[in-house]
């Protein structure tokens, strides 16, 4: 079990919020910024606290200069908007996927396990291998046809869990024009 606890520097008179982890795994003490501006401190279990703060002092400046053009507050709104969204719209989502769902499925008549309805970040929908069925809640606000392409693109990774030329007829049976969809759906992101 990891420990994660949330803890605070100061840089530069700039409070800095990051985690910090206890592994099991890790061998050393390891820093690491992502691209949303939240950074990440792991250290191995038995490794004492004042090692660690030092490594963290050590590495200010170069934490300060990844972090200092973030705007926290924007940050913390945007993810309270996102919650929000998802509040709102996934039971709408909910009933429009199923709905689309079995109408594809007429077609196809594949056989699916759960259909879920999540608030993922990076993308549309996706498949697992034990036949679960994932979409983003923001589905909900794509034009119909790329809701559509969506919802048929998981549907046919039911049968073909890669994109080979057999997924891509699957899929020009009841979207011929998946080519151009896709396209667009990309452009949306
Ligand atoms: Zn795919």
């Amino acid at each position: 079990m990891a420990l994660n606890r949330k803890r605070k520097i100061n840089i530069n008179g700039k409070d800095i919020e990051y985690v910090f982890k206890r592994t099991k795994m890790s061998k050393s003490v390891k820093l690491a910024v992502y691209q949303d501006g939240h950074f990440v401190v792991s250290a191995p279990k038995w490794y004492p606290i004042y090692v660690i703060n030092k490594f963290i002092e050590e590495k200010s400046q170069w934490i300060f200069d990844k972090v200092k053009d973030v705007d926290f507050d924007l940050l913390d709104r945007k993810k309270a908007d996102e919650i929000a969204g998802y509040k709102k719209y996934v039971k709408l989502a909910r009933v429009v996927v199923a709905s689309r769902l079995e109408f594809f499925n007429r077609h196809y008549g594949f056989a699916y396990n759960r259909v879920a309805i999540k608030n993922q970040k990076t993308c549309w929908g996706s498949c697992s291998q034990n036949a679960n069925l994932n979409f983003n809640y923001k589905i909900i606000n794509l034009p119909e046809e790329l809701r559509d392409y969506v919802i048929v693109h998981e549907l046919c990774h039911l049968r073909e869990l890669n994109h080979s030329r057999d997924f891509w007829n699957l899929m020009a049976q009841t979207v011929p024009n998946h080519r151009e969809l896709r396209k667009r759906l990309k452009s949306i992101k």
